[in-house]
């Protein structure tokens, strides 16, 4: 495994600075959604924010090598069984929908990347359900980081929550660690599964991760979505929930990069 990059108390600095855009950015956001609203104009507002704070959108451009195109945007926008990678669009939101934001920036050559999932309008109590189950996994992982643990013991926890409550946990896209680049090693999954054994690793001061648990209301199964090759969608169509926090691990525990602070 590609060694993890450990950061100095400097660069944890840069990457909350980094962090601060993106927490405003997904604020500003949660204000404008609401039925009739089109993601385009959520991908609009997030562009020029990004610009106006001398921030570089990470997501615009990336390649990714089942698509047939450079990633289009600054923000993913996932709507309903839509998992991660939705493309902005001018269909409008409705009322019962979700949608997962996810929005990545560099600042002064250090990176932050976060995303919330938002209930459109009234949604239904098994949705509601999934929203909140899926950003409680994010805050338990983040409750549970301490100097010693292997991640291991971690996702062990992220995945009994989501499991005991019915819900399916997403393996084929996992978190990462973040810094100078979006994604540095190591690979962060949401689950534990003996045979990634070799994947473990022990949570040290200084590592900086983006946890994001990608939930789905029935079957974790995913596909694409169509034959751009970008959004990854639940095979059964049922609902998706993403929420992700980029963090540090202190002595003593985890601090979060992208909470505004
Ligand atoms: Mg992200
Ligand atoms: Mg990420």
């Amino acid at each position: 495994m590609a060694k993890i990059v450990i950061k100095s108390p400097r660069e944890i600095e840069l990457l909350r600075a980094a962090g601060r855009v993106v927490c405003q950015v997904l604020d500003e956001l949660s204000t404008m959604i609401e039925p009739g609203v089109t993601t385009v104009a959520l991908e609009e507002r997030a562009a020029a924010m990004i610009a106006e704070a001398g921030g570089t959108p990470l997501f615009k451009g990336v390649r990714h090598p089942q698509a047939r195109f450079p990633f289009p945007a600054c923000i993913c926008s996932s709507v309903n069984e839509e998992v991660v990678h939705g493309i902005p669009s001018d269909q409008p939101l409705c009322e019962g929908d979700v949608v997962s934001v996810d929005c990545g920036v560099r600042l002064k050559g250090y990176c932050g990347d976060s995303a919330r999932t938002f209930a459109v309008g009234q949604v239904t109590d098994e949705t509601r359900k999934l929203l909140d189950v899926t950003r409680e996994a994010l805050a338990i992982a983040i409750r549970e980081i301490r100097p010693g643990l292997h991640w291991s013991d971690v996702a062990s926890q992220i995945q009994k929550w989501i499991e005991d409550h019915g819900f399916g946990v997403v393996r084929e896209f996992v978190g990462h660690g973040i810094g100078r680049e979006m994604h540095e090693e190591p690979k962060i999954p949401n689950y534990y599964d003996r045979r990634q054994r070799t994947g473990d690793f022990k949570l040290e001061p200084g590592m900086t991760l983006a946890i994001e648990p990608m939930v789905t209301a029935g079957d974790p199964t995913v596909v694409l979505g169509d034959e751009s090759g970008w959004p990854v969608c639940t095979k059964d169509g049922l609902y998706a929930a993403h929420f992700e926090h980029s963090v540090a691990v202190t002595p003593t525990g985890a601090e979060v990069l992208t909470n505004g602070r």
